[in-house]
């Protein structure tokens, strides 16, 4: 994009008004032939970082195109450029920010919302594509994983009137796969505590992951054996020293209550 012109909003804030400055724009997106009948003009208002501490609005005047291919189904179509593709509210310098504020920055979703002026979920989407770009396909290999449970936040109760009972409205919980040996850090997180959460997650990991892995350190827990049982029937199955210690000082407690 060329800026044409930048004003004070008043507020603030900058107005940037700019054109398209990428000739490839005029490519249809139905056959890749370049238009040249003009069709009129749109403006959009896709959203950017703010410049210099002071928030920028982008006012784009987009052209709209005829194309002239026959063959083509196209009657017409709206410039784009890969930094703000069709239908994008956002630029995607935007979106890397929003991004790298989670994944690099250690910021949570919300907070990075409030800064930049997005949405939860946009910023939840930011987050997950940025992710993508460094994690790895698949998991590295590993002779060991770990495998344990994480309550995210407090139980919800709520009372019901009718019956004066306390249900639980919301009590999320995380199930976490890491490298118990390796060093190699978290593999993978799914929400859930049960058998089918950590069987799943197991189950979609490529063959020769699978195959590598020879022990499963997880607590004192016979819903995540059974799944591991199922998932990697070949793996041993260990428990982690903590708990084998806890165990032993709940006995040992016992023991000296009853002496
Ligand atoms: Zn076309």
């Amino acid at each position: 994009m060329s800026v044409v012109n930048v004003v004070d909003d008043g507020a603030g804030g900058s107005l940037v008004h700019v054109v398209t400055a990428d000739p490839a724009a005029r490519a249809c997106p139905g056959c890749g032939v370049f238009a040249t009948r003009l069709k009129d003009y749109r403006t959009t208002r896709p959203r950017h970082l703010p410049c210099g501490g002071r928030p920028v609005a982008v006012h784009w005047r987009k052209a709209r195109w005829y194309c002239a291919e026959t063959r083509c189904e196209r009657g017409s179509f709206t410039e784009q450029i890969p930094q703000v593709t069709a239908g994008m509210r956002t630029t995607i310098t935007l979106r890397r920010a929003a991004g790298a504020a989670v994944v690099d920055g250690g910021r949570t979703i919300v907070q990075t919302g409030r800064d930049l002026g997005l949405s939860w979920p946009v910023v939840h989407r930011c987050f997950i594509s940025f992710a993508a770009t460094a994690l790895p396909a698949e998991p590295e290999a590993t002779e060991a994983v770990g495998i344990d449970e994480t309550r995210r936040g407090k139980p919800v109760w709520k009372q019901n009137p009718d019956t004066g009972k306390w249900e639980l409205l919301a009590d999320a919980w995380h199930i976490g796969f890491v490298d118990a040996i390796g060093g190699r850090g978290l593999f993978g997180q799914v929400e859930g505590r049960n058998a089918a959460c950590v069987a799943a997650w197991l189950t979609l990991q490529p063959e020769h992951w699978k195959q590598h892995v020879k022990y499963v350190a997880i607590d004192l827990c016979a819903t995540f054996r059974a799944a591991v049982r199922t998932a990697l029937p070949d793996a041993v199955v260990v428990v982690d020293c903590f708990h084998i210690v806890q165990l032993a000082q709940r006995c040992c407690q016992l023991g000296l209550r009853v002496v």
